[in-house]
């Protein structure tokens, strides 16, 4: 395989679903949700596919399907404070994966820099080396350890941050809510990354795929809407994320035309378009959601509803067990403190970081399932994630109780 490829074999979700799908295994490791779908878009689809209309099975628009992209902008306008224009402002792509794929792969000339905050999706390293460009990184820190951490103790160090920006950067990914760890910045810490985009020319790459699920007295801010930041940033979006149907891979990018041109060069010589029956639902979904947006309904704001107390009750019995929960403000994952966790991992591969070995001896021993968060970290700061392992909480009841049984029998 092609030179620029090598160096990125190595895949953790390639690898941990695997080893998750084990007979027996309960599996909070890759996030989606083992509960149905909301009826409405399920229905959605099955109308789309009944509906008799014949072209609904055929080639849509390359970067949009005109139902999708209007529903896109009448949903996206109101959050980022100005009008989108569906036909230029608004591309859609196979998943986030594939918006982020193509917005790297089009912006990016070879020796640029591209900051990525850690913890951060695993798939930007790759994606950047892949295009040629350098990763320059800089994690946020955590100011406490032990009991009743959240995620909101984990923090840009200012100086570090700027000492990372220079006339090479190109690109800075701002994940928020982030993946893994559940943070979601506030207004200070985006003001602070816009003033630095607007110092050194960057641009950047908003992954809010995350965006609707924010928790109780946590506000999602787009930094799209900050002073001057519409026209150096790229808001990603997710219709698995959004909708609880990650196998549909559908995802967007929202940007002025001149930042989207890039994507759509990659988007139209690779996958050309999306499936269209699929953003025939998404976009019958989203009319739906737009129509009862201020209802409790809405599903954009009902999820997070029905995902706190899961996050809660998952929280507290990992702090019983002395596995010190981060407490995510946003999102659906949640990092555990394994630091106080004595097991024995002298059988498993010496060369791997620890918690790759306490993940695979969880899923051995316990029959449980959960990511190893230095994956999201780069080679140099893999102990930084290493104490800890990352659970996955959009899950059933029942589910969640079994894994509890197992957290609560572990002693
Ligand atoms: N960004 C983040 C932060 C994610 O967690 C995910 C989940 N896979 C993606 C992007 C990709 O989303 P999608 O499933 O729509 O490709
Ligand atoms: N975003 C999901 C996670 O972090 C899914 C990852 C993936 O599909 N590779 O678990």
């Amino acid at each position: 395989y092609a030179n620029r490829l090598k160096g990125s074999e190595k895949n953790v979700w390639v690898e941990f679903t695997k080893l998750a799908s084990e007979p027996g295994v309960l599996n909070l490791g890759q996030g989606f949700p083992d509960f149905q779908a909301p009826e409405h878009v399920v229905k959605s689809l099955q109308k789309a596919i009944g509906s008799g209309n014949k072209f609904v099975h055929q080639y849509t628009r390359p970067f949009g399907h005109p139902r999708l992209i209007k529903a896109l902008s009448e949903v996206y306008s109101p959050l980022l404070k100005r009008p989108v224009d569906p036909m230029t402002e608004v591309l859609v792509s196979v998943g986030a994966y594939g918006s982020l794929f193509c917005i790297i792969q089009g912006m990016v000339n070879p020796g640029d820099e591209v900051i990525i905050i850690e913890p951060y999706f695993d798939c930007y390293e790759p994606m950047v080396r892949t295009a040629g460009g350098i990763p320059v990184f800089v994690p946020l820190r955590p100011s406490k350890h032990g009991v009743k951490m959240s995620s909101a103790d984990w923090k840009l160090d200012p100086k570090e941050l700027e000492s990372k920006f220079s006339d090479k950067t190109k690109l800075i990914v701002v994940n928020t809510p982030n993946n893994p760890l559940g943070k979601v910045f506030v207004q200070s810490e985006l003001e602070m990354v816009a003033e630095l985009c607007k110092k050194y020319d960057v641009v950047c790459v908003a992954d809010e795929v995350y965006e609707w699920m924010t928790y109780p007295g946590i506000e999602h801010i787009k930094i799209a809407t900050l002073p001057g930041m519409w026209d150096r940033t790229i808001t990603v979006g997710s219709a698995g994320k959004t909708f609880s149907v990650t196998g549909w891979k559908l995802g967007w990018s929202v940007a002025p035309e001149n930042l989207l041109m890039g994507a759509k060069l990659v988007h139209q010589n690779s996958v050309y378009t999306c499936p269209t029956p699929i953003q025939e639902a998404v976009a019958e979904g989203l009319e739906l959601e737009i129509d009862r947006r201020d209802s409790v309904d809405c599903y954009f704001k009902s999820l997070a509803l029905e995902l706190l107390p899961k996050r809660d009750e998952l929280a507290q019995v990992l702090e019983g067990l002395g596995m010190h929960p981060v407490v995510p403000e946003g999102g659906y994952f949640m990092l555990a403190d394994i630091s106080q966790m004595k097991v024995d991992l002298s059988d498993y591969n010496k060369d791997e970081p620890k918690d790759f070995k306490f993940a695979k001896w969880m899923i051995k021993e316990k029959k449980l399932a959960g990511i190893p968060p230095s994956a999201f970290y780069c080679s140099e700061h893999k102990q930084m994630g290493e104490n800890y392992i990352r659970f996955c909480f959009i899950k059933e009841d029942e589910t969640l109780k079994s894994a509890e049984d197992i957290l609560r029998k572990w002693k």
